[in-house]
């Protein structure tokens, strides 16, 4: 599914579960669905937001394309201009030259800088494994990638600890793109900073977007962020895909529940748009026994009898020109053609 462009990454029924373990011969007993059947195309170039709750598989949607965590059943298709590749059946070393073109900034760059290692010692690593031979040609490569990031050159010579959490996020950055990666996950990558230094690092995200014609998959539990950045936004909940559209789109005609609720707790500026708040009752439940029907049942206003026992279909309707996905039992529009 998706738009008739340029897709760089297609995802079709992609389910990644846990095992949950038990007694003392650790029989599996049942499985977290962490993610269930997600089907949706990454366009090349574009920002494709992920949001939802914490626990709604958003995360681990972003691990499974990276194959840091395995996938259970579905596709994950890397396209390039000359061929098409199913990651998901790839060995380890068969994935090497792909994890060059994928990438990963985390929200706590502390994961990805080792505190006992300098800045060049962090960085260097990848340079190294993808063949950078010359210490010399290291040095000036991540000396380039921490001016691109707007940082000195020579703090590469000094430790995590002696940079502040922006700065951090920075450098973090800095050694996604150091292997020239084309396509980025940044998994809550501003949601530990500060207001005012989100607004910087997302504006250097966007300029290197720009710079070095990347894809971003932008996951976030913050709609207020997704908002300004976000060509397209998918909304999960308990491991699938609700709501899929156009940025602009999901805030002017939202068409699920869910995205109705999370888009009301948004603080806004502007006391002429204030929206009632939603508050959404109970926590997302459990992923090893989702509700029946439509897993929002529980915790959805307006549900109906047939939301406890039918799954609502992810469907396609067309609004204002563009691809609208919604699974709710109660939108009244005709499916696109
Ligand atoms: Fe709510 Fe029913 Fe729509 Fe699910 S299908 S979001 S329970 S109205």
């Amino acid at each position: 599914m998706g738009d008739e462009r340029d897709v760089i990454l297609k995802l079709r029924g992609v389910k990644t579960y846990f095992p949950v373990k038990a007694g003392i011969f650790k029989r599996t007993v049942a499985h977290v669905k962490a993610v269930d059947g997600v089907d949706i195309d990454v366009l090349r170039g574009e920002v494709l937001g992920l949001v939802g709750e914490s626990g709604c598989g958003k995360t681990t949607l972003g691990k499974s394309i990276l194959r840091l965590v395995e996938t259970t059943a579905g596709d994950i298709t890397y396209v390039s201009k000359d061929n098409e590749t199913n990651l998901t059946a790839l060995n380890m070393e068969e994935m090497v030259p792909f994890r060059k073109r994928l990438q990963i900034v985390f929200q706590d760059p502390h994961s990805s800088l080792n505190p006992a290692f300098t800045i060049f010692g962090s960085l260097q690593d990848p340079l190294k494994k993808y063949g950078v031979k010359s210490k010399k040609e290291r040095r000036k490569i991540i000396g380039d990638l921490l001016e691109s990031v707007n940082m000195r050159r020579e703090y590469m010579d000094r430790y995590p600890h002696e940079f502040s959490g922006g700065q951090r996020q920075r450098i973090g950055i800095a050694r996604a793109l150091s292997i020239g990666p084309e396509l980025i996950v940044c998994d809550e990558a501003v949601s530990a900073l500060d207001v005012s230094i989100q607004a910087q690092v997302l504006q250097l995200l966007m300029k290197l977007k720009k710079e070095k014609n990347l894809t971003y998959v932008f996951i976030t539990h913050d709609l207020s962020v997704t908002e300004y950045i976000c060509d397209r936004i998918a909304v999960m909940y308990l491991g699938r895909i609700v709501e899929l559209c156009q940025s602009e789109e999901l805030y002017a005609n939202t068409l699920h529940p869910y995205t109705v609720a999370l888009l009301s707790a948004i603080p806004v500026a502007d006391l002429d748009k204030k929206t009632k708040r939603i508050v959404l009752e109970g926590d997302v439940p459990s992923p090893v026994d989702p509700p029946s029907g439509c897993p929002f049942h529980p915790r959805c206003r307006q549900a109906v009898d047939i939301c406890k026992t039918k799954v609502p279909p992810l469907k396609r309707y067309a609004i204002n020109g563009h691809d609208h996905f919604a699974s709710c039992h109660l939108v009244d529009l005709p499916e696109a053609t």
